[in-house]
């Protein structure tokens, strides 16, 4: 909306749906409007981050793709959803503060929060979500394709497929190790947060040993982190962790949700999950 203020800071404001009135969102154009649904859950990130690590990254990089997108595109209305702090997290729900929800419910969220706007006409979605759990991914894929398939409306979810192409170890800076065994509140993570949110950190992640584990392997799969000897909650060496590497890492999320959203606006085709974790996500039926 052009009557968007400054917020002191100097940069635009966001426009928060929750801030508007129906007569206000009644006289967005449906055709430059597009709605950022940052949605992650609570969970544990080991004995060294916040709970809330994947939903202020998701929430983060959202209000900064938002800027980006509206720096290229000043017609555009972007519409701040408020986060939604929900997602599928088996694995870490034998941790206090991990809040795990059902794919079922997943998918009802994601289906309903988007119908209940495009049935006044609204058609553009972005889902930015940080949390990569394959049953997390499950829910919000069908959830999408059902208000897509009922609507016609068009809906993206852009890191799942940067992540699970493994555009990050194609990217990244050399950092000296090998970063493919960092999982989960990790160096990566918390690289992230110590550049975010560094009174966030406990400083004792300096401390952590290295943990490893395949948490993709089809053995592990439905199992939680206890079930496979994982005592703290993470899986990497978050003491790695280096404020420089989770500025590029945020950066990496923030461009990819932009970019994302302006390819859908041109009409083009977008990055997707690989076939191989599609076909994975989809065998998952035995995990509710
Ligand atoms: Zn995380």
């Amino acid at each position: 909306m052009k009557s968007a203020k400054n917020n002191g800071k100097n940069e635009a404001k966001i426009v928060q749906l929750e801030e508007l009135s129906w007569k206000q969102i009644n006289s967005l154009d449906r055709k430059k409007t597009i709605f950022f649904i940052p949605f992650s859950p609570l969970e544990e990130h080991g004995p060294h981050l916040p709970v809330g690590t994947d939903l202020l990254t998701a929430r983060d990089a959202a209000k900064e793709a938002i800027r980006l997108v509206n720096k290229k595109k000043q017609e555009l209305t972007i519409v701040l959803f408020p986060p939604i702090p929900l997602g599928y997290s088996k694995m870490a729900s034998d941790f206090p503060g991990t809040i795990s929800t059902s794919i079922k419910t997943l998918k009802t969220i994601v289906s309903d929060v988007c119908s209940s706007l495009a049935r006044f006409g609204f058609k553009y979605f972005v889902i930015c979500t940080f949390h990569m759990d394959l049953g997390h991914l499950k829910g919000i894929y069908s959830g999408m394709s059902k208000a897509m398939k009922t609507h016609g409306i068009k809906i993206i979810e852009p890191w799942g497929p940067y992540f699970y192409n493994k555009e990050v170890e194609k990217r990244e800076p050399q950092v000296g190790f090998d970063t493919k065994k960092e999982v989960h509140a990790c160096f990566r993570e918390t690289s992230l947060m110590n550049y975010q949110y560094p009174y966030l950190v406990d400083p004792s992640y300096k401390n952590l040993q290295s943990i490893y584990r395949d948490l993709y392997s089809p053995r592990v799969l439905g199992k939680t982190f206890k079930d496979i000897g994982i005592n703290e909650g993470y899986v990497g060496s978050p003491a790695r962790a280096d404020s420089d590497y989770g500025r590029w890492y945020f950066q990496q999320i923030v461009e990819t949700y932009a970019q994302a959203t302006l390819d859908l606006l041109d009409g083009k085709k977008l990055p997707e999950l690989p076939k191989k974790t599609q076909l994975l996500m989809r065998s998952m039926f035995w995990i509710k």
